[in-house]
């Protein structure tokens, strides 16, 4: 059974695509039903879809984090590949650092619908600025237990507020361990602190 197009150019655009993401020989994968691809699959055909007319800039929101780690490292790889191939600029929306760390160049982080911190990749994770980023570094497992039990624990209290209903001043403040009475009521500036790195904190000098 063959279920591509009977336009010609259709077929060589699909076999094409999915030589690109890896799906080859396309003969065995081009006549498939959704439910005989495995997660990782999927994911090379939702790259695919996305590439296939051709954009300059593609927002990936949590692209892998449904894939186990060795799919996932795979995936992360094609991504690069067809990001170098394509000259495509990535929007990557992600929760895991490790994977900011090996896909980024520039990381914003956000807390409450705002970006707090703008960085390049080495930047951020050499020196964090933003208590909510120091936060986050905190709280990510090290795998190495000396390293683990000679860092600094930071614990944030509290939940995350509504943003429905953000606290007045600073978004962070009712769960900011370095709260100040200017923080409750006037609103960091989000300001340039050094090359190419920004963020809105009061006490970020
Ligand atoms: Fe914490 Fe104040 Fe900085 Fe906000 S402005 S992150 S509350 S120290």
């Amino acid at each position: 059974m063959t279920v591509l197009s009977a336009n010609p150019e259709i077929e060589d655009k699909v076999i094409e695509l999915l030589n690109l993401v890896g799906l080859s020989p396309p003969e065995i994968f081009r006549d498939r039903y959704p439910h005989e691809f495995s997660g990782g699959q999927r994911q090379r055909i939702g790259i695919a879809r996305a590439i296939a007319l051709h954009p300059k800039f593609i927002v990936a929101d949590e692209p892998v984090s449904a894939l186990d780690v060795s799919v996932r490292a795979q995936i992360l790889n094609l991504l690069k590949d067809i990001q170098n191939m394509l000259n495509l600029t990535y929007l990557f929306i992600t929760h895991d650092l490790s994977v900011v760390r090996s896909i980024s160049n520039r990381v914003a982080v956000m807390y409450l619908g705002e970006i707090v911190e703008l960085a390049t990749v080495s930047d951020l994770y050499d020196s964090p600025l933003h208590p909510y980023t120091k936060a986050i570094f905190a709280a990510t497992p090290i795998p190495n237990p000396k390293s683990s039990r000679s860092r600094t624990r930071i614990v944030l209290k509290g939940d995350v507020p509504s943003p429905l209903d953000p606290p007045q001043g600073c978004r962070f403040h009712t769960r900011c361990w370095l709260t100040q009475s200017r923080c409750r009521e006037e609103r960091p500036e989000f300001r340039m602190i050094g090359e190419e790195h920004y963020v809105a904190c009061h006490l970020v000098e």
